[in-house]
């Protein structure tokens, strides 16, 4: 069945404009996807120990047949096609995807728990998803 999930988009090297654009276009070209709504891009100061530079943060709605652990695997590989390389936790990157939470679907393994175990402590992803509410029924 479909449902719909949040996907965070994050960047905070290089051009972080279009690191997200062309996220967003992989993305929309992953099977069993579809782009439903897209928040306008936020600049949010950096979480946790690691100094860096201010992300640009966005949030889509996808409609999708793919469940938690699938989706999750796509986002790695389009993580790995945006450049990221992975160093320390919460450093800095080319580009970051969360999922944020699904409508209907819950999930919870080592590697992937959903909703994101940060919902509730992250401020722009609550003003993020009041933004995607309307489309999320
Ligand atoms: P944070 O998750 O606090 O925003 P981060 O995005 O910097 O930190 P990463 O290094 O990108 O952390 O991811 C670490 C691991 O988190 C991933 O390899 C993945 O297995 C796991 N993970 C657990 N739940 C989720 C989720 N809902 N979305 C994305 N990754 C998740
Ligand atoms: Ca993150
Ligand atoms: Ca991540």
């Amino acid at each position: 069945m479909d449902d719909i999930a949040f996907v965070a988009l994050g960047s905070n090297l290089g051009d972080r404009r279009k690191h997200l654009s062309d996220a967003l276009a992989r993305i929309g070209r992953i099977p069993g996807v579809a782009i439903v709504a897209v928040t306008s891009p936020e600049e949010t100061e950096p979480i946790g120990p690691v100094a860096q530079g201010p992300y640009l943060n966005q949030m889509v709605a996808l409609r999708t047949s793919l469940s938690p652990p699938e989706l999750l695997a796509t986002l790695h590989e389009v993580e790995r096609e945006g450049g990221r390389v992975r160093t320390v936790r919460w450093g800095p990157r080319t580009i970051d995807l969360d999922i944020v939470k699904y409508a209907h679907t819950t999930w919870s393994s080592a590697e992937l728990q959903v909703p994101h175990r940060e919902i509730d402590n992250r401020d722009f992803w609550q003003r993020e998803l009041a933004e995607l509410a309307e489309v999320s029924i």
